[in-house]
């Protein structure tokens, strides 16, 4: 199979209605296992700006890396709808300045993209309602 530069996945994803909750990112391309999809895109802020912003939003979509933060809130599309999942297909790799997001597995058109947030500004106190049958319940 011939596979697609990361691109034109990432180019292809569509925003729509979520099965988890809110909007949510949709495949729009056959997506091989292991394939890039993208990366994280938005402004760019300190580490101390990145948290005092995500006290006392319920949803959150600054990504933290090692020496800056990727705001994404005010971007229209991409990877800041994408919704946690505790069994999610795709996973993030955090590198110094990128965050990029991998498939898990084979992916189809119009599934829903979801990844394990891990950590997240949220300390376990909101409920995850991503349906997976090991959900941890919390994230
Ligand atoms: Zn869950």
């Amino acid at each position: 199979m011939k596979r697609l530069p990361w691109r034109e996945i990432y180019d292809a994803l569509t925003v729509a209605p979520s099965g988890i909750t809110g909007l949510g990112l949709f495949a729009g391309t056959r997506i091989p296992a292991r394939a890039k999809i993208g990366e994280f895109e938005g402004e760019v802020i300190g580490l101390r700006e990145a948290r005092r912003r995500a006290k006392g939003r319920r949803i959150v979509a600054i990504v933290e890396l090692e020496r800056h933060a990727i705001d994404a809130t005010d971007t229209g599309r991409g990877f800041r709808f994408i919704n946690h999942s505790c069994e999610p297909n795709t996973y993030i790799r955090c590198t110094r300045d990128r965050a990029e997001f991998y498939a898990l597995r084979n992916i189809a058109p119009g599934t829903e993209i979801t990844a394990d947030y891990g950590e997240t500004q949220h300390d376990g106190k909101l409920r995850c309602r991503c349906g997976a049958k090991r959900c941890r319940g919390a994230i």
